[in-house]
């Protein structure tokens, strides 16, 4: 609808190169402004940031926003899972910006954001240009820690992935197990509290155990675990038995989970009990997690390495101006998922748009279910509502609940089927 050239889009983003660097381009201004005059910067187009840049045009179609990514397609997580299974492939997960860019007037910038200047107001891009902003909204997922565990670094993520943020990553993995002799064991390395998506490594482990049963049957599965516990341990854990027999091994950090050490050359892990050593064919090693590192370098982490936000808005409790949603943020009750990144969208663009002009704000609720499939048609789910009480995104007692132990066939059936359907509605919410 809108056809924003990049004259115009820069006119109307306040967008320059050494211009903005010298104070020229879009001034930040205080207080209530017209909508139509406002700018509104977003960082990162998944789930948290693609979110609220459209329901920001929803809530209020005058407002100026600037959506800024570094990749032209974004693969979604949830859904990479299925991949690793066999179940689709990676265009299934692939997701472009076309609609925010052409139904909803979004200006979406393919650049990396490198530096925030909060008294400025701008942020600079790696391309070399600033974009100056009245709100800056930040949701750039997480980044990993390999400092955890020695042995190990960033650099061997190709031959050792994580699979943790979609994409190439899962291409690798996906092509290691395909690679991989039947009788191979597959060992992962499962992450500390708190990370993105408490059920996902236990999803993965389900299907991989669903491509090797059909394909390779006479493989093995070892989860070592940072944890002693797991997000629908039990559920998880009848559905193994169903379905794998005794295909899945998972050993608690206080029985043998451990990681110690990685020796990258040998593809083996030390645990810390005993000094085993676990020797892998396909290794996935998850990291402990931490905020993206733009949040980081722009000042709004704790120690922890994550955000602290006032939950009634995800405004950062450093900056009045920045708002930081999704995983990099400390948000109560809610877990580090895609579906609470796009719910925290609707929080952050209903206060943006109330403080932009200058209405009261919102006491906010909201919502998260996880669904996570055992076989393509045995699917488990947690579901949660949240209500914004004494500073914190507080669970609601009696609301949501979890899928019941010893459910039919039929039963486990249905929410398989309303996992895809979860998928097809989450997506088309966020980027349709
Ligand atoms: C295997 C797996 C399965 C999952 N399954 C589910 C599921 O079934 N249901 C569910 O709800 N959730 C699921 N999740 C979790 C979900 O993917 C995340 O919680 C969600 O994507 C978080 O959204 P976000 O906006 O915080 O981060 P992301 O979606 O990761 O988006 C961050 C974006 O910011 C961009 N970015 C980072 N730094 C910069 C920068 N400096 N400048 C510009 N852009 C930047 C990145 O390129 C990225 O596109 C799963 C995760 C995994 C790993």
């Amino acid at each position: 609808m809108h056809d924003f050239s990049r004259r115009k889009f820069l006119k109307v983003a306040g967008i320059s190169g050494a211009a903005a660097a010298t104070g020229i381009g879009c001034a930040p201004t205080n207080g209530v402004r017209p909508l139509e005059k406002a700018h509104v910067v977003v960082v990162g187009g998944g789930s948290g940031g693609a979110t609220t840049a459209k329901y920001l045009k929803k809530f209020g179609p005058d407002v100026n926003v600037t959506l800024i990514e570094p990749n032209a397609t974004y693969h979604t997580c949830y859904g990479s899972n299925w991949v690793l299974g066999g179940m689709v492939d990676m265009d299934f997960i692939a997701q472009t910006y076309d609609s925010l860019r052409e139904n909803w007037g979004i200006n979406v910038v393919q650049d990396k954001v490198v530096g925030v200047d909060a008294d400025a107001r701008r942020v600079r891009l790696e391309g070399g240009d600033n974009v100056s902003y009245d709100k800056l909204v930040m949701s750039p997922g997480i980044d990993f820690r390999y400092d955890a565990v020695p042995g190990i670094t960033e650099a061997d993520a190709e031959r050792i992935p994580h699979a943790w943020k979609a994409g190439e990553q899962t291409r690798i993995l996906r092509s290691q197990l395909e690679a991989m002799p039947n009788g191979g064991v597959f060992v992962m390395v499962a992450p500390p509290n708190p990370f993105r998506c408490p059920p996902g490594p236990y999803e993965r482990v389900s299907l991989i155990a669903h491509y090797f049963k059909q394909e390779k049957p006479r493989s093995k599965i070892i989860i070592l675990d940072t944890k002693d516990g797991f997000s629908k341990q039990g559920l998880f854990e009848e559905g193994w038995a169903q379905h794998y027999g005794d295909m899945i091994e998972w050993r608690p950090a206080s029985d043998g989970g451990l990681a110690e050490e990685v020796d990258v050359n040998e593809m083996t892990v030390v645990t810390e009990a005993g000094f085993e050593r676990v020797k892998a064919d396909v290794l996935n090693f998850i990291p402990a997690q931490r905020a993206g590192r733009i949040a980081h370098d722009a000042g709004l982490t704790n120690n922890n390495g994550w955000v602290p936000v006032h939950q009634s808005s995800f405004k950062s409790e450093m900056d009045d101006n920045i708002y930081v949603l999704g995983d990099a943020s400390i948000a109560g009750a809610m877990p580090k998922s895609g579906h609470s990144a796009n719910t925290q969208g609707k929080i952050v663009a209903t206060a943006i748009i109330q403080e932009l002009s200058g209405r009261d704000p919102v006491t906010p609720s909201s919502v998260n279910t996880c669904y996570s499939l055992v076989t393509p048609d045995h699917a488990v789910s947690v579901a949660a509502v949240y209500r914004y009480k004494d500073g914190a995104m507080t669970g609601v007692e009696g609301a949501g609940g979890v899928s019941p132990m010893g459910a039919s066939e039929r039963f486990r059936a249905q929410e398989a089927r309303y996992t895809r359907a979860w998928y097809a509605g989450i997506t088309n919410d966020i980027w349709g």
